[in-house]
């Protein structure tokens, strides 16, 4: 049977039967329904002659030895947030696995290069806050000494979690293993924004995923009577942060992908009859373009002293996290591109927001792209998550365009 992408569909189906509830999707990685998934899934490819093992970290690898050792990979993730959708990491590996039953089937069981399902633990980072765990481990950029000590709300530690599912962290770095003859990466992703729902696009090309610069901003004041204290004497903390809020609007304004976001805003004392002595913000500011981003920063930076200085305030910023900008490999763009107009005819190039597992694999060298697929709303890690399902069709159609005219290219 060629590919059939109504399999994946009643796949889809069937893992969400079995792991969500009235809520969405409770696949959130390390508990027992993550493992639920995972053993449905080790089920479904039985029938295939594949390899299939966990490495150090936990990820979850399905191998179909080819003519040659140098491997495609592709890759997507079972876990989910609490209270999830039903297409966020699951369309990922389940569309990997309907191609991996047409590779299978089209070459007897064995391709020209060997074809690698991998099915990233902890994509999500739901537990413990920390996103792209199994990933990092394969590249190489882990942080076990910070994470270990991580809890989770119940107190649990991450180590302990883990180790619970046979995981230990130590071994963490022996997953750049699996690095060995990988020679390219894909994978297929809903969009989780509005974007090409606005544009009326079924599919796109992602260029890469954008760097972030993650900042606490305080804002020092002084504390005072809100009524004996005159407008003009006031080092009113709040009015200098208030400003900063809306003037990280125009200066992202200025480029067209670029975002920023003050996600928390806290005053102190807080309460209804005090001038607000201290303000504790957050920044989140993301894009493509390192320059971009450093730009952003610096205009960032520059109003907040201006602001500070406009109430008598100060401001001090300290880093919370960054990643810089991962770009996706541009051959492996073109292959993208192709693939999506030979299903719909129109296609469109866009970085991504949010952060993938993908970016973990193109740190690690390995060439790298991912396609997004339409999602209705622009919603997501919410259970009101979806995409149409003939875009679901059209997204399975042209990912294994994708692994098709991969496989040429590295043949
Ligand atoms: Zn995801």
């Amino acid at each position: 049977m060629p590919l059939d992408p109504t399999r994946t569909l009643a796949d889809l189906k069937e893992l969400r039967a079995l792991t969500a509830d009235d809520n969405g999707a409770q696949r959130v990685a390390w508990t027992d329904t993550w493992q639920k998934a995972r053993d449905w899934f080790a089920q479904k490819i039985k029938a295939l002659p594949v390899e299939h093992h966990h490495d150090a970290a936990g990820n979850n690898w399905v191998t179909l030895p080819g003519k040659s050792e140098k491997s495609l990979l592709i890759g997507g993730h079972l876990d989910s947030v609490p209270n999830g959708g039903w297409l966020d990491g699951a369309l990922d590996v389940l569309a990997g696995l309907e191609i991996l039953r047409r590779i299978n089937e089209e070459f007897n069981g064995r391709p020209p290069i060997t074809i690698r399902l991998v099915d990233w633990a902890d994509e999500e980072g739901a537990r413990f806050g920390r996103s792209l765990l199994g990933s990092s481990a394969f590249a190489g950029t882990a942080s076990i000494a910070a994470d270990r000590i991580r809890t989770d709300r119940d107190g649990i530690r991450m180590e302990d979690a883990l180790r619970r599912c046979g995981v230990e962290m130590d071994r963490f770095p022996e997953a750049a293993k699996e690095q060995k003859y990988a020679a390219a990466y894909i994978e297929l992703h809903i969009e989780q924004g509005p974007v090409l729902e606005r544009m009326g696009l079924p599919l796109a090309t992602v260029l890469g995923t954008k760097g972030v610069e993650r900042h606490n901003i305080t804002f020092h004041g002084q504390e005072a009577h809100s009524g004996s204290t005159p407008m003009n004497a006031r080092h009113d903390a709040l009015a200098a942060a208030a400003k900063l809020a809306l003037e990280i609007r125009t200066i992202a304004k200025k480029h067209p992908d670029a975002v920023c976001t003050m996600g928390s805003v806290k005053t102190f004392p807080g309460i209804v009859t005090a001038v607000v002595g201290r303000c504790e913000t957050t920044i989140d500011q993301r894009d493509l373009d390192p320059t971009v981003l450093a730009t952003m920063f610096r205009e960032a930076r520059e109003a907040s002293e201006r602001f500070a200085g406009e109430e008598r305030c100060t401001v001090e910023w300290s880093r919370i996290w960054n990643i810089e900008p991962i770009a996706f490999h541009p051959a492996l763009l073109d292959l993208c591109d192709q693939s999506i107009r030979e299903v719909a005819q129109t296609t469109h190039r866009m970085p991504s927001g949010p952060l993938h597992d993908a970016a973990e694999v193109s740190r690690a060298g390995v060439p790298t792209v991912m396609m997004f697929v339409q999602s209705l709303g622009g919603i997501s890690h919410n259970k009101i998550e979806d995409t149409r399902e003939n875009h679901l069709e059209q997204a399975v159609t042209a990912f294994d365009l994708l692994a098709t005219k991969t496989i040429a290219y590295l043949s």
